[in-house]
């Protein structure tokens, strides 16, 4: 069985596609009865993922379920800003999971800038066979100067893909998740269980 950090069903739904060919019975928090709220004070992406993953293997040992864990963390980081909102990113509006805010303060800051350029970085950890493994994802675009598309989450819509001429928000989920930071964290695992079977 492998536990996702996580009690997004998009994003779930996401990781048991990409990992389908592994055979694991893939599950998110609330499937094995984890309601805990866990506190991501860490300073950067990987102490992020590591605190759930501590978190959930705290909880798998004493509940006895032998269970690997994957975990994530992801930030937005703009060139022009010395690489902010990055591990702050789902509350640099002020207010945590606000992705209105989060747009907004963001192209307040950028106002006037002629550097967009920014990345969403993706860490993710592994817990296998009592080891944790590290892996990252990357892509790398500009921040628009407006809104534009009406799909996606958090700041696809002012996610710019130069190569695709659209934001991430007008892309669709299918072609986003083609290119996207967390695809390729997910495709370095997908290589890393190819290599244990
Ligand atoms: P989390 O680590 O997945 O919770 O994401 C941290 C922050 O980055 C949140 O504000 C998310 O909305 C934002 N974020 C993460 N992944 C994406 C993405 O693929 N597109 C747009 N925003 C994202």
């Amino acid at each position: 069985m492998l536990v996702i950090a996580s009690k997004n069903p998009g994003k779930i739904k996401e990781i048991q596609e990409i990992l389908k060919p592994f055979h694991f019975k893939i599950v998110g928090l609330e499937d094995i009865g984890f309601m805990e709220e866990i506190v991501e004070d860490g300073e950067t992406l990987l102490e992020n993922a590591l605190i759930k993953i501590r978190a959930i293997e705290k909880f798998l040992d004493e509940k006895e379920i032998d269970a690997s864990i994957l975990s994530d963390d992801t930030g937005l980081f703009v060139d022009a800003l010395n690489g902010e909102p990055g591990v702050y990113s789902a509350r640099y509006g002020g207010e945590d999971g606000n992705d209105l805010l989060n747009r907004q303060k963001l192209l307040k800051e950028l106002e006037g800038e002629e550097n967009r350029q920014a990345s969403f970085k993706t860490i993710m950890v592994l817990y296998f066979k009592g080891k944790e493994h590290v892996f990252t994802g990357e892509c790398v675009g500009e921040i628009s100067k407006e809104e534009k598309g009406q799909g996606g989450f958090g700041y696809d819509s002012i996610f710019y893909i130069p190569d695709k001429e659209m934001t991430m928000a007008e892309m669709g989920d299918v072609e986003k998740n083609k290119i996207s930071h967390r695809k390729k964290a997910l495709e370095e695992i997908a290589k890393f269980l190819e290599r244990k079977e």
